[in-house]
């Protein structure tokens, strides 16, 4: 947890760090039935972890993503579920962006260039074969982040489609019922859905491959909503243009044949991570612990647990 967290909360509450403990397992045996609230950012919340928690009321997560808590067992055990959606939004749109004209002009291919000093000795960086001139953009999840992305596409001249399990009221870009026929419409899909056990593997070879040769995938959502496999044999292959990838299957990786792929951009989940962005979704775990404990009533409560 970030300093101004745990400083907020030690002036608050008697705060117990499970990150520092030795042996996880005895401190959780040891305070466990003392536990209330939780202030947590990776954490699996489970049934087996909150039955170590007898007494928790409330879970704090530090996010908007929250696919690492089981909302069904906080529900069975009356367990308040928050995160922290909105006051990171426009940072992440602003990530996806950039990964999106990293991954379309190969900046950062084209900075190591320069860098590794084949500028000065053997002339200019070839020239990329594709533009954001033109483009279509399809939005997988046209959510708060989705919706943040797509205003700025629109200004960079781009087209703008997306899929999700609703249409968005007060937007009026194109709605497509199916994941494949959005693919089929665009030819640069921006993944921003959350990862769900039904958006696991959403993106699949089918949807790759009605994206088609010129299509790039840029996913800023989670890694379980695109089939990796099936991603990366598209790019070797050639059945699909190029990626940009800020979040992957398995975190932290070392994605080596990924790596290896001259059109992919690959970023170690940074979409949100500025210092100013995520003080303020520390802060907001901060407000929910209070307010849950004063008010009885949490800020931002899952949609799940949003009626109880
Ligand atoms: P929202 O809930 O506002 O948007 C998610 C969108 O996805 C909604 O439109 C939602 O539909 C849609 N959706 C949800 N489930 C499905 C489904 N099963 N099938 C199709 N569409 C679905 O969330 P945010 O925009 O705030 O955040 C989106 C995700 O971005 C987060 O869940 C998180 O995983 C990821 N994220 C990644 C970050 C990074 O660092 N890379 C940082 C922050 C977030 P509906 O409108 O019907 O609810």
């Amino acid at each position: 947890m970030l300093p101004i967290v745990e400083q907020q909360l030690d002036a608050e509450f008697t705060v117990h760090r499970l990150y520092d403990a030795e042996d996880e397992q005895a401190m959780l045996a040891e305070v466990g039935d003392r536990i209330r609230g939780v202030a947590l950012s990776w954490w699996q919340v489970n049934e087996a972890f909150l039955k170590q928690l007898p007494n928790a009321e409330i879970v704090a997560s530090f996010g908007v993503g929250y696919d690492h808590v089981d909302t069904d067992a906080c529900l069975a055990a009356n367990v308040m579920v928050t995160h922290t959606p909105d006051v990171l939004s426009e940072e992440v749109a602003d990530t996806a962006i950039g990964l999106l004209l990293m991954t379309v002009r190969e900046l950062g291919q084209a900075e190591r260039w320069l860098r590794d000093g084949n500028w000065a000795e053997n002339g200019a960086y070839p020239l990329t074969q594709a533009t954001m001139q033109g483009r279509t953009l399809g939005i997988f999840g046209l959510g708060r982040i989705g919706k943040s992305i797509a205003r700025r596409a629109e200004s960079f001249g781009l087209k703008v489609a997306y899929h999700g399990r609703s249409r968005q009221d007060g937007v009026d870009y194109p709605f497509h019922a199916s994941l494949v026929a959005l693919a089929a419409a665009c030819d640069t899909m921006m993944v921003v859905a959350p990862g769900t056990p039904e958006t696991r593997h959403a993106v699949n070879a089918e949807v790759l491959k009605a994206l088609g040769p010129t299509g790039i995938v840029i996913n800023i959502g989670r890694g379980s909503v695109i089939d990796e496999t099936a991603l990366t044999e598209a790019l070797e292959k050639g059945t699909i243009y190029g990626a940009g990838l800020d979040v992957f299957e398995e975190e932290p990786c070392r994605p080596e044949r990924l790596m290896k792929l001259p059109r992919v951009t690959l970023l170690p989940h940074v979409g949100s991570a500025s210092q100013a962005t995520r003080n303020a979704m520390g802060q907001l775990v901060v407000d929910n612990l209070k307010s849950w404990f004063s008010t009885g009533r949490p800020l931002t409560a899952v949609p799940e647990l949003k009626q109880k």
